[in-house]
């Protein structure tokens, strides 16, 4: 987040923005559903399958910086009676300070708001969560991402939210280990027993035997969760962003 002097010598703050644009959700329990996608610049993790590469700043360093003002005029001029906004990235927590301020601009045109996390910044998420409506949280398991594990930040992280709508996805990979699926399946459990849970195969593998591994990791979740279901990216499907 840059922030700049006014000529009223407030200060006023910008985010950067990689797009916006108004699409089907394709993903999670909201799947079908009008959005208007709001895509933060930069990540701070790096899955291996990560299917916006240009979001995390690794094939290119462009965006564009907004204030709240035009960021506002955006979203007004995109939307066609959308459900929500979706505040996604790379990872928007990273600006959250910025979220934290243009969320009731959001409110204000009485769409509600979506945030689509990696689940590993909590200390980020206390300062916006009292105003976000729904959380769709990743669950990032390490033989999946090829990442460090991230079991602390997202047991955290899940404090930080309760009592808020959350449901979890976990990208399932050829090579995801299932101790590692059973543990975020237990972590989901002792936040909620209720709490949705979500399989989400990745696209990359589908033909290599993830929708089967997606079907016994289903069977094994269900020991701790009443509710894990497998969706896939649909918006992939519909050839659609
Ligand atoms: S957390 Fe999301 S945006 Fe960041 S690298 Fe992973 S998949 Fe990409």
């Amino acid at each position: 987040m840059n922030l700049r002097a006014t000529s009223n010598g407030q200060q006023a703050t910008k985010a950067n923005i990689l797009e916006i644009f108004r699409s089907i959700q394709g993903e999670g329990k909201y799947a079908g559903i009008q959005q208007i996608f709001v895509r933060f610049f930069e990540c701070n993790m790096h899955c291996v399958w990560c299917d916006t590469p240009h979001s995390i700043g690794d094939t290119t360093r462009r965006y564009d910086e907004y204030d709240e003002d035009q960021l506002i005029q955006k979203i007004v001029e995109l939307n066609n009676d959308c459900h929500s906004v979706s505040i996604t990235g790379g990872e928007p927590l990273l600006q959250a300070e910025f979220i934290k301020a243009f969320i009731p601009r959001i409110k204000e045109q009485n769409l509600l708001t979506y945030l689509e996390t990696n689940g590993v910044l909590p200390n980020e998420l206390g300062k916006v969560v009292q105003d976000i409506d729904i959380i769709a949280m990743d669950m990032k398991l390490p033989s999946s991402t090829e990442c460090r594990p991230y079991w602390d930040e997202h047991e955290e992280f899940l404090r930080v939210a309760k009592g808020k709508e959350l449901f979890i996805k976990t990208v399932i990979s050829s090579v995801t280990e299932k101790e590692e699926v059973l543990k975020a399946a237990r972590m989901a459990a002792a936040a909620d027993p209720n709490m949705l849970f979500i399989l989400q195969p990745n696209f990359f593998d589908m033909k290599n035997g993830v929708v089967e591994k997606c079907e016994a990791f289903q069977k094994d979740s269900r020991k701790f969760l009443k509710d894990v279901r497998i969706i896939p990216q649909m918006h992939k499907m519909l050839k659609v962003r």
